[in-house]
């Protein structure tokens, strides 16, 4: 069996703190993760330029973003384009359908950021199209604002034909793999099988709490805002502080 953290921010994210380079080196050596998705707000560039690097690292990356539907947001995975942020649920899901990706439900009914409802996730699926892209729901969130929903969303999971889906949505290095999924196989065809065979299980392996992401994530917040972030020059060598703009 595989494991997999499909919900993953770096500094190419707003509120992302990590570089790309620093989560390939952490996912290495600090976790049993197969698999990773990197998926920022609105944006996949940073996605496309960890999947150039991440055979350097030795690790498999999904080319993602989280989208801003109209409805709330949307992880948006397998795309290799930015998806147009504001439009309907159903509208974004058939658009990254077109582009050969997968969708699945980031933190349903969460509060704190913009959240699809389970009447929004239902009424989806009654369209056979939307139903065949958007094949799963985070059952499991593992940001520090969202984990008071997961008892909501792992039911509506449970109540419908998808994928159940464990995700850190990290924004700093250490919660990554707080949430992963696991999955029969090893690599990122494999994965994407499972969720379509709605063959998937959550797993929490961590709680975050606000004593571990609220110093790291505002440390590494003010450094990123002067150019400066934890990365990583080689894959051999160690993570250090280090001007932003010379590395990804
Ligand atoms: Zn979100
Ligand atoms: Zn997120």
């Amino acid at each position: 069996m595989g494991f997999a953290d499909l919900h993953i921010h770096s500094t190419y994210s707003w509120d992302g703190t990590a570089t790309l380079s620093a989560i390939l080196k952490y996912v290495v050596e600090k976790t049993d993760l197969d698999v990773i998705a990197i998926t920022d707000h609105d944006e996949v560039i940073g996605a496309l330029r960890a999947e150039q690097i991440a055979h350097h690292y030795g690790i498999e990356v999904i080319t993602g973003s989280e989208v801003s539907t109209a409805e709330g947001h949307l992880l948006a995975l397998y795309i290799r384009e930015k998806i147009p942020v504001g439009m309907s649920l159903i509208d974004t899901v058939r658009y990254v359908g077109k582009l050969g990706g997968l969708c699945i439900a980031a933190h349903p009914m969460a509060a704190g950021s913009p959240s699809l409802s389970d009447e929004a996730i239902r009424n989806a699926l009654k369209y056979p199209d939307v139903a065949k892209v958007l094949v799963g729901i985070e059952a499991i969130n593992g940001g520090l604002f969202h984990q008071g929903s997961n008892f909501l969303a792992t039911a509506l999971a449970e109540s419908l034909p998808v994928a159940s889906v464990a995700n850190s949505d990290s924004h700093i290095l250490q919660t990554i793999g707080f949430g992963k999924t696991e999955f029969e196989g090893k690599t990122a065809f494999d994965l994407r099988r499972a969720l379509e065979a709605r063959q998937t299980r959550p797993i929490c392996t961590r709680h975050a709490t606000p004593w571990l992401v609220i110093p790291s994530w505002l440390e590494f917040f003010l450094l990123k805002k002067f150019g400066w972030v934890r990365w990583n020059p080689h894959p051999l060598q160690p993570m250090r502080l280090g001007r932003a703009k010379m590395v990804i």
